[in-house]
């Protein structure tokens, strides 16, 4: 069998060219006569690949000096726990959180087991299908941050102009977003996300933290590997990283620059989705479920107009017979969604939609 069109939101596409490379390295990497699966975190060729990976995603995102580059474990998920515990707990253990979808409601549930979170904003009255006005939030007077997840994957939103934050720190989860078009570094506090949706194989997080936000003091109710200043002391090597995955992260920040950079990838990426909101749009048949000034590039809710579940069963079906793959919504939205990645190439995306056409005329 062949390659399918993959628009699964993550685990998720990854670049062919990576794949290949990848895998005419796996057996001999450079003559070292062993992958990188099976070499040593302290060799030398493990080092000029951690530090070649950390170098290069500065360079594709113009990381300011000024911010530490930590590659970790437990996803993004446990920075959803590192956040307070780093950025809140030994101060006025309170934050603001903004909630827009399920990703900000799980970060925000999670510091509150740490520190007082308020939820400042919160767009779940219309089931997260649109992103409130950030301009002039009620933001706490003595919150140690201001917390955001930028790109709501499983309601398809993205917050477009960032919070006023009123000076405090912003803290953003991009994980479904990551290295999908230019970002100001400067402007945010902490940016992090799990590789696995737009960058690599799952079992990394990424995090991009302002130095002064890392404590310099040795948290004593933080576990050990939980404290930032562990990781970035230790250069992401405190102990055994997930070798692989930075190994593979490397390889897509090096095809990002191929490509011509972030500014070309968001280019593309509009482009991409243009096509599907298009379609979406003149069609009788389906509907997109996000208001249409926030919808995100990268992950694509539709449904059905007339809200026919036999009818969206059969469309997840017949597309995945017709090659391509993943294309059943979240249990939470229903219908269907299309995360169409940095990797998903334009002729995933046109293929999809003359499905869509065909699929419409059948069954209208
Ligand atoms: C997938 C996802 C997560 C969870 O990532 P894990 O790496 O599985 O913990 C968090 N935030 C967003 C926006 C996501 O899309």
């Amino acid at each position: 069998m062949g390659r399918v069109y993959n628009f699964s939101a993550g685990p998720a596409v990854l670049p062919e060219e990576v794949l290949k490379e990848a895998q005419e390295e796996l057996m001999d990497y450079r003559g070292c006569g062993m992958s990188v699966m099976e070499m040593s975190h302290r060799s030398k060729m493990f080092d000029q690949i951690i530090k070649e990976a950390e170098a290069d995603i500065r360079d594709v995102m113009g990381i300011p000096d000024n911010y530490k580059v930590l590659f970790l474990q437990g996803g993004a998920t446990l920075v959803f726990s590192m956040i307070p515990m780093n950025l809140s707990m030994h101060k006025n253990k309170v934050a603001d959180y903004i909630v827009t979808g399920n990703w900000g409601k799980k970060a925000f549930q999670e510091a509150g087991r740490f520190i007082t979170a308020n939820k400042i904003a919160s767009s779940e009255d219309k089931t997260f299908t649109y992103i409130p006005d950030l301009s002039d939030l009620p933001v706490t007077d003595n919150a140690d941050y201001v917390y955001i997840c930028q790109n709501e994957t499983v309601y398809g939103t993205t917050i477009r102009t960032l919070p006023n934050t009123k000076g405090k720190p912003l803290v953003a989860d991009v994980s479904s977003m990551f290295l999908s078009e230019p970002m100001d570094v400067s402007k945010y506090g902490v940016i992090y996300g799990g590789v696995q949706k737009n960058v690599g194989p799952a079992g990394l997080a990424i995090a991009i933290v302002r130095e002064d936000l890392i404590p310099q003091e040795d948290l004593a109710d933080v576990p050990v590997y939980l404290q930032f200043k562990t990781h970035a002391d230790a250069n992401s090597l405190y102990n055994t990283p997930n070798c692989w995955d930075i190994y593979m992260c490397g390889k897509v920040f090096k095809w990002l620059k191929n490509m011509g950079g972030l500014e070309e990838m968001q280019r593309r990426n509009i482009e991409k989705a243009k096509i599907l909101y298009d379609y979406i749009d003149q069609s009788d048949m389906f509907t997109g479920t996000v208001r249409k000034e926030d919808r995100s590039v990268m992950n694509v809710p539709f449904v059905t107009t007339a809200g026919d579940k036999d009818l969206e069963a059969k469309f997840v079906a017949e597309s995945q017979a017709a090659g391509m793959e993943n294309l059943k919504g979240h249990r939470s939205v229903g219908g269907m969604r299309a995360s169409i990645y940095n990797a998903m190439p334009k002729a995933g995306v046109e293929k999809l939609v003359d499905f869509m056409a065909e699929f419409e005329k059948k069954y209208k």
